[in-house]
């Protein structure tokens, strides 16, 4: 498949970074297309375990090409800390095969300054952001004051644009939020200081993507965070402010809608969510505790434990309608291994009125899940690496969740947190590093 997009399918942390760094053995390109260092994709293979946040899973592979796209918004600090993280573990992170597109958007200081005040002035409409600054980078796009990280490269358009820019930051921080102004020499100074490192990195990245195509080279296209957590689609104003689903994939990695040609959605086997907004299927009590505790449900950025439920068929139907999924990948089907039973939930009841589809946030908020139940299999599938590895009832669990998606195929299976721990069902084979 030379071109697929790897999405997720719920509210985040489905286990793209597992997918991801799977499917990259085969890959000659990896290019995330949204997003910066709000949320992590936790990696664990043969060179241990690591927690990514900007960079693409394919950084793993000499071979593969790894390109922190357009959409992206990217704090060079993290970057470089990154970097460093990769390098001491032994990894190489070559310019020759490590590139920032020029046009991808810069995390500047005051980003993360005024993200943090924000949320703090929205007082009980908090939208549990991480305050790294994506939000208010992606409204500077928006607002057509953003720094694109090629102006790190260029002093001179730099000093000129930023002071424009910085002024109004600076009336902002200090007539809306009653803060002290940022010294506009130490900010330049700072942002000097990242060209210089990055110049290597940064680069138009458009000719070598559209090299790759023409050569029908193997390119795999990576979201962050899913579906439900779109800034058009989403449970807004609960949403990331970039556009996670498989549309796109096509605008922030610039590669032509119809070039995709393979879309998998990540599921995990059950829901999990960070941060503000409705999650119908949203357990608490001890069924939370247990899913939290076994899956290892904590924030891989902040460490904040995640909110915890069962399947959510609705939410990941509606993503598969919105995205066009070729099949799903669901992952952490483990996790469930020793309870006795488990639930799908089927539809929601709004006040009374069924809905099998997402609804707006405002009636989303009040939706009760409608369940079915099945019986768990109480036994562990970590060693599963085939179809028929999987006991009975945890197959018919997973045909049911391949019904209820709309019959899409189910491609993967993730059995364990491990690059291994991947059981391929559709007969492709991926050589395993
Ligand atoms: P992502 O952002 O979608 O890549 O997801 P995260 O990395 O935020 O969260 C997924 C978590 O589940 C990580 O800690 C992974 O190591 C872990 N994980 C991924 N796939 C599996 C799996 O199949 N089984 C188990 N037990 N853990 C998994």
């Amino acid at each position: 498949m030379p071109v697929t997009a790897v999405v997720g399918a719920q509210w985040g942390d489905e286990g793209k970074g597992h997918v991801v760094d799977f499917m990259a053995s085969q890959a000659h390109m990896v290019i995330r297309f949204q997003g910066g260092d709000n949320a992590g994709h936790t990696v664990v293979n043969n060179h241990g375990k690591f927690a990514l946040h900007l960079f693409p899973c394919g950084i793993f592979y000499p071979h593969v090409h790894n390109v922190l796209g357009t959409g992206m918004a990217i704090n060079p600090q993290s970057f470089l800390e990154e970097m460093t993280m990769l390098n001491d573990a032994g990894l190489e992170t070559p310019s020759s095969r490590l590139h920032i597109s020029e046009r991808a958007q810069v995390v500047m200081p005051y980003h993360v300054l005024i993200d943090g005040l924000e949320e703090e002035a929205r007082g009980k409409h908090a939208q549990g952001t991480t305050k790294r600054g994506i939000g208010p980078c992606y409204t500077d796009k928006a607002a057509r004051v953003g720094l694109r990280m090629g102006d790190l490269t260029d002093a001179g358009h730099l000093r000129e644009y930023l002071r424009h820019v910085m002024d109004v930051k600076n009336r902002l921080l200090t007539r809306v939020y009653d803060h002290d102004p940022l010294c506009y020499d130490d900010v330049l100074e700072q942002a000097l200081a990242w060209g210089k490192q990055l110049a290597p990195y940064i680069k138009n990245t458009h000719p070598l993507v559209q090299q790759a195509l023409r050569e029908d080279k193997t390119i795999l296209l990576e979201g962050q965070l899913g579906a439900l957590r779109d800034v058009n689609w989403g449970i807004y104003p609960y949403v990331t402010s970039s556009s996670p689903i498989a549309g796109g994939a096509a605008t922030g990695a610039g590669v032509p809608p119809h070039r995709i040609n393979n879309i998998i959605g990540v599921v995990k086997a059950y829901t999990t969510a960070v941060g503000e907004g409705p999650v119908p299927t949203e357990l608490d009590g001890e069924m939370e505790r247990t899913l939290r505790e076994v899956g290892e449900e904590y924030g891989a950025t902040t460490g904040r434990p995640r909110r915890c439920g069962w399947f959510d068929a609705v939410a990941v139907r509606y993503a598969a309608e919105l995205c066009g999924f070729s099949s799903i990948a669901v992952t952490k089907i483990d996790v469930l291994d020793q309870l006795p039973t488990l639930k799908l939930c089927v539809a929601y009841d709004v006040d009374g009125t069924r809905y099998e589809t997402v609804p707006d946030t405002r009636l989303m908020a009040r939706a009760q899940p409608v369940y079915e139940e099945f019986p768990g299999w109480q036994a562990s599938t970590t060693e599963a690496r085939a179809w028929h590895d999987l006991p009975p009832n945890a197959q018919a669990y997973l045909e049911r969740i391949s019904e209820l998606t709309g019959g899409l195929p189910i491609s993967m299976v993730g059995v364990g947190p491990h690059r291994n721990d991947t059981l391929v069902v559709d007969g492709q084979h991926y050589e395993v590093a």
